[in-house]
């Protein structure tokens, strides 16, 4: 289907959808007001180069990663955009910071004294996450990190614990205790030129109060939860058909019993892919833009579902597993809450085997092609 080999299933990523998402949460900010894409998580199983690359012809300006590799293996591939690690910085990853000119997260005066001369730092504050950073009101640590004159303090940031949770308290409270780290530094003349708090959550629904300089959102850009486009959709085929008489049981367990003739389709897509397992006989896949109902247990490679409504089903037909473009009842929110989890963790355990094709200026196109579009290394 793509490429040479055929592909029993893939995951196409719409980058347009991506850039649009990127334009569309820009428009919202005050002119000025800098962007970090995410794109750690192999950008939340979107691929983090394709993913990268597009946000960056989007105008986004920093991205971030979690751990020191992902920031290597985006340079190795020829990003040159800013890139900021997210996570705690190590002594050893001093080497790499250099070579690879990636920004650390700073969250002790300790380790920023040791930094190589001229590195660019994030001071990180914990307000009430309590994963890491100096404490909020250690005001003395992050003034002396600042004025330390081996590390350049370009940033100043924090994380919130429940933004997404407009009824709790403690977001106020971690914007207060922010609040008071940057009037503190910008009364001591040493406020980084760079703060920032804000993930999807907040830059989308608690915008005056925690935009500052630069935003984070990630889940937004990728188009779930906050009514912008998805990016992700996750599709199988039709591997085999058979009529199955009424009284036989399907797939392992035999947790489905037909109470009829049935059309039982098989589709290419199990838990190997990402697709959960779950409970049985929960879930539909789209056929031909009806809803199959899957049958029993989802296997590791294959589901099986009732195809019966589908007359004209045949072998090979594209199946619509997650965003289908016919029903928001496969969207990554309705997948994620049948499963009782978030959509975080459904787009991010989109398996490696997944074949991506990416959606770029209207055009379906294979990685290579979208290699030479960039011209990726
Ligand atoms: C992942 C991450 C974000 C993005 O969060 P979303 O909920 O996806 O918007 C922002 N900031 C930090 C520090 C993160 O690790």
């Amino acid at each position: 289907m793509f490429g040479t080999v055929p592909r029993p299933n893939w995951i196409e990523i719409d980058l347009d959808n991506l850039q649009n998402n990127i334009r569309y949460v820009r428009d919202l900010l005050p002119a000025g007001t800098k962007m970090l894409l995410p794109v750690k998580a192999d950008a939340y199983g979107h691929g983090s180069l394709a993913s990268s690359f597009a946000a960056i012809e989007a105008g986004v300006d920093f991205l971030g990663v979690a751990h020191l590799f992902e920031g290597i293996a985006l340079r190795e591939h020829g990003v040159n955009a800013r890139i900021l690690i997210l996570g705690p910085c190590m002594e050893s990853d001093f080497p790499f910071l250099q070579k690879y000119n990636l920004t650390p997260s700073i969250s002790s005066y300790e380790i920023a004294k040791k930094c190589p001369a001229g590195t660019k730092i994030h001071i990180k504050i914990d307000t009430g996450m309590h994963r890491f950073g100096i404490k909020y009101d250690n005001f003395e640590e992050v003034k002396k990190i600042c004025e330390l004159s081996n590390v350049e303090a370009e940033g100043l940031y924090s994380h919130l614990a429940t933004a997404d949770m407009p009824e709790h308290s403690a977001m106020e409270i971690q914007l207060t205790r922010f609040d008071r780290m940057v009037k503190e530094l910008e009364n001591a003349r040493l406020r980084p030129p760079i703060c920032h708090i804000a993930n999807s959550a907040a830059t989308l629904r608690f915008a005056e109060r925690t935009h500052y300089d630069m935003v984070r959102p990630g889940l937004a850009l990728y188009g779930y939860e906050f009514s912008v486009k998805p990016v992700l959709r996750l599709c199988a085929t039709v591997r085999a058909l058979r009529e199955v008489e009424a009284g036989e049981g399907v797939s392992y367990g035999h947790f489905f019993v037909t109470q009829k003739n049935m059309r039982v389709a098989t589709i290419a897509i199990g838990y190997g892919d990402g697709y959960l397992r779950g409970k049985p006989n929960e879930g539909v896949i789209f056929i031909r833009g009806k809803a199959c109902p899957i049958l029993g247990r989802v296997c590791m490679d294959a589901c099986m579902v009732d195809a019966s409504d589908v007359p004209d089903v045949q072998l090979g037909d594209r199946a619509e597993c997650i965003n289908g473009e016919f029903s928001p009842k496969i969207s990554v929110e309705a997948f994620a809450a049948t499963h009782n989890t978030i959509s975080y963790e459904i787009t991010t355990r989109m398996a490696r085997r997944l074949y991506r094709v990416y959606k770029y200026k209207g055009a379906m196109m294979g990685w290579h092609e979208l290699k030479e579009a960039w011209k990726i290394v």
